[in-house]
């Protein structure tokens, strides 16, 4: 089954009928409710209370996220997702900022990612008071409080490292040591009409490393028209758990044919004897996406996959990917780092991560038509730019 998540669909799937309002789900009254007193300042124009953790408020706001293109993989296809600006503020002013990508593979929508923000704070309240620097305690409280809503907690995990990182004026990457450097990020050509594909790869011919998505009865003319158009250019493909094992290994001589540098995720997430069958037969390096969600999720996939992508809208913290980090490279696994389409608040978090692995694919920022935020991210040609400012380095744009 293979939902359509266009706009019209997206906002039947989640019961919302009031398309237009930056606030979905919610009608003017209820906005005006619960804008606080005290909030008529511009910036926080349109800011929603979801509570207090000590003396820090957490607020929040509903974003669109127009892509480009329609952007189509293997289980669905949409132009326009909707995520979560989450912004916690200390009494002195000092704000540190996340964002959900809530994606309903992973069972959120930007509405239950909201919906869950009130008992996140009464949880966080609790676990860590006015010490955002409490992370380990407050990764640990929303877990037990909130279940997976991964996107949810990525928020504010994202949204107390930036806090932190402002406090002590350095960017996060610094805080943890590292250098800011890191492989060229992929750009990611989405399933089209063979027009508009050939149209999406003169786009991105200054990209060193294009990303397919394949799973479709269409691959090998999907392949084609990108090496066609992109002879010198890296190749990898993402079937996004759309093959079976025996479709994956029958694709492989195809996937060499066109210099495929790896296989992301090619058999269902839970199919893991799967992966390890298409994996002894390849010699393209297989990595797991669906199948790695966190940290645990790592010690079944030794010798079954080459590497694992980390993404924080499914591990559900910056601490959780150190996590993976750390398990993955103990067992002499590579790292792939990846996004959800969403804007640069939430790519500049995962680029912290960037300088600690082996492939990374940041496009999510670079496949939209308007972006409500500047901060680190991926060039033009896909080289990775790091924040020098403290914290996620993030302004509106
Ligand atoms: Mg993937």
């Amino acid at each position: 089954m293979a939902p359509q998540f266009d706009r019209r669909g997206f906002l039947g799937a989640t019961g919302v009928a009031l398309a237009g309002l930056p606030f979905l789900g919610a009608t003017p009254d209820r906005l005006a409710a619960a804008v606080p007193a005290g909030a008529a300042d511009a910036s926080w124009r349109g800011a929603v209370h979801a509570g207090y953790i000590g003396k820090m408020e957490l607020k929040y706001e509903i974003f669109d996220l127009p892509t480009v293109h329609d952007f189509a993989i293997a289980r669905e296809g949409a132009r326009l997702r909707r995520d979560v600006w989450v912004r916690l503020r200390m009494p002195d002013g000092l704000e540190g900022w996340g964002e959900a990508a809530a994606t309903p593979y992973y069972g959120e929508t930007a509405e239950s990612v909201v919906a869950e923000l009130p008992r996140l704070a009464d949880a966080l309240n609790a676990a860590i008071g006015d010490d955002p620097f409490a992370m380990e305690k407050a990764d640990k409280a929303l877990e037990v409080a909130l279940g997976r809503n991964p996107s949810a907690r990525a928020a504010i995990s994202m949204a107390l490292h930036d806090l932190v990182g402002k406090r002590l004026g350095v960017p996060i990457w610094k805080m943890w040591g590292l250098t800011p450097a890191g492989a060229t990020s992929s750009f990611t050509i989405g399933i089209d009409t063979p027009e508009i594909m050939r149209q999406k790869v003169k786009e991105a011919a200054a990209y060193k490393n294009l990303k397919v998505k394949v799973g479709t009865p269409r691959d090998e003319e999907v392949l084609k028209i990108v090496r066609e158009g992109a002879p010198h250019a890296a190749i990898r493909v993402d079937a996004n758990t759309g093959w079976t094992a025996k479709q994956a290994v029958a694709a492989l001589p195809m996937l060499e044919e066109f210099g495929v540098e790896l296989v992301e995720q090619p058999v269902p997430a839970d199919d893991l004897d799967g992966l390890e069958l298409v994996r002894s037969r390849s010699k393209i390096p297989i990595v797991a996406d669906e199948s790695c969600k966190v940290a645990t999720d790592v010690a079944h996939l030794v010798g079954k996959v080459d590497g694992v992508n980390i993404k924080l809208s499914k591990c559900a913290s910056l601490r959780e990917a150190l996590k993976i980090v750390h398990v993955a490279r103990a067992h002499g696994m590579s790292l792939m780092l990846g996004c959800m389409v969403e804007s640069s608040l939430g790519i500049a978090a995962a680029m912290q991560l960037a300088p600690l692995v082996d492939w990374v694919d940041l496009d999510g920022a670079a496949l939209l038509a308007k972006d409500p935020f500047m901060g680190p991210g991926i060039g033009p040609d896909g080289s990775l730019r790091f924040n020098t400012e403290p914290g996620l380095g993030v302004k509106r744009a």
